[in-house]
């Protein structure tokens, strides 16, 4: 996208096109605006126009430009952070409203694929959370006790019946999660879009949003070449933030991420890797995470920034690792490579916040937005047509706290990405 073939790699060179667009010019008059084209701006922007809300979203470079378009495509249900720990960090309201939107979150995913006949290769065929030795062990089986308590579909395999769902006997056991499952994201993110257009959103590319001024009781957000004037400002801007909005950005600290896909695997590997199509990860720190293309590309990627000395250490170090967790995988040739920024919280969980009067937004997804997009996008839109009031929202209202330290954190980050993948660093 915008010429860098490292930016959207696979997803773009098989995603169905975008619908077409164009960069806003001259002035428009809405209820809604939404800055931001990913699946917050875009879900946010289907909801309000289905209801016939009049909506602008403005998007400052392409369709999916951001997290969308170039994420691993696991749609998975819950955060990062273990079910019971939820209530402590949020208390037992937002706890628990958090906990169920989440955990319902990827059945809205797959309903709206449904509905809108969105072509991105959608497949619910669950998650596998791949343990890696004793400790990743303990761990899921925390989290499946913590889900299946909550009645949750999990299911904690053995080793033996993970090397059959996985296709390596590299891990000691895994975290089935039949919530969750695969999609094309930059195509999803493109059908998102052509759901919203085709429900009355106007939507507009390549137009940066470059201030904001209030306006009476409305608001006016402006570009290079025109202004929209709105009831309400939805901010979708999170880990791609570029101004004004800023503070968003200045929380998060960009944990970056690539990915390989190689090309079509033979049959033989194609029957015994991953034979039931889940998407799978890790439970290492500088975790990895594997899945397939609808052709048969396995998509392996992990911690790491395609740029300077980290491209040939990221690259040598997947073909290592590929070799080594499926043998039979030979010296595969990569056809794409990509990688993108996950925006990471201090406390590993999403935000709301107001950032004026009548200006809203969730942001800080911690590299799983796919499904809390979907569903905040909708509950944003809720919220500013007054179907639920603030009080309702499965987060508390926060002010953006800017992270210590963010540059330091963020270039230790890709620094230290390419420690654990030099040399001798096992899958
Ligand atoms: C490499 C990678 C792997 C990931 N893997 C997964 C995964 O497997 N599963 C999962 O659930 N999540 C994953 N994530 C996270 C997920 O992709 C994001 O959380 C999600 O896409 C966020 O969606 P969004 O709409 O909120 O923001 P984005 O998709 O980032 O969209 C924000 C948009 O705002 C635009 N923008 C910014 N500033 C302005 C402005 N001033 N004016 C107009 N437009 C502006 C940007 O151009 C961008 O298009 C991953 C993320 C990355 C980067």
């Amino acid at each position: 996208m915008l010429n860098d073939p490292r930016s959207h790699g696979l997803w773009e060179m098989t995603a169905p096109p975008a619908p077409d667009t164009v960069a806003f010019s001259g002035k428009a008059d809405a209820d809604v605006v939404i800055v931001g084209g990913g699946y917050t701006g875009f879900s946010a922007a289907l909801h309000l126009a289905e209801r016939g809300t009049r909506v602008v979203l403005l998007e400052g470079a392409e369709i999916g430009y951001g997290g969308s378009g170039r994420n691993v495509g696991l749609v998975n249900a819950g955060m990062w952070v273990m079910p019971d720990e939820l209530p402590g960090v949020l208390g037992d309201v937002y706890g628990s409203r958090l906990l169920d939107v989440l955990g319902n979150a990827p059945r809205l995913v797959f309903d709206l694929v449904e509905k809108h006949g969105i072509d991105c290769e959608i497949n619910p065929a669950g998650t596998l959370h791949c343990a890696v030795g004793q400790s990743g062990l303990d761990e899921l089986k925390q989290r499946a006790e913590q889900w299946s308590r909550r009645g949750a579909p999990v299911r904690l395999l053995d080793a033996a019946e993970t090397a059959t769902k996985v296709g390596t006997d590299a891990y000691a056991g895994a975290l089935l999660d039949m919530r969750a499952g695969t999609i094309q994201p930059l195509a999803y993110a493109r059908g998102l879009a052509r759901a919203a257009i085709a429900a009355g959103a106007q939507v507009f590319t390549g137009s940066p949003v470059t201030g904001a001024e209030r306006n009476g009781a409305r608001w006016t957000v402006k570009t290079a070449r025109g202004d929209v004037t709105a009831d309400w400002v939805i901010v979708a801007t999170n880990a791609y933030t570029v101004s004004p909005w800023n503070v968003v950005r200045t929380e998060l600290v960009h944990l970056p991420y690539f990915n390989f896909a190689t090309v079509p695997l033979s049959a033989e590997m194609q029957a015994r890797i991953l034979p039931e199509r889940q998407g799978a990860w890790d439970t290492k720190e500088v975790l990895s995470s594997f899945r397939f293309d609808k052709r048969g590309r396995l998509v392996f990627g992990s911690v790491g920034a395609l740029r300077g000395t980290g491209l040939g250490i990221h690259k040598a170090w997947a073909r290592r690792s590929l070799r080594k967790l499926f043998p039979g995988i030979g010296d595969v040739a990569f056809e794409a490579e990509w990688y993108g920024k996950i925006g990471m919280t201090a406390d590993n969980l999403p935000r709301f916040h107001r950032l004026a009067d009548n200006v809203v937004g969730f942001s800080g997804y911690n590299g799983r937005g796919i499904a809390p997009g979907t569903v905040f996008g909708r509950t944003l839109a809720e919220l500013v047509s007054g179907r639920i009031a603030e009080a309702d929202l499965p987060l508390p209202v926060t002010d953006p706290q800017a992270q210590s330290f963010r540059s330091a954190r963020e270039g230790y980050y890709e620094l230290g990405a390419q420690v654990a993948h030099f040399a001798g660093a096992r899958f």
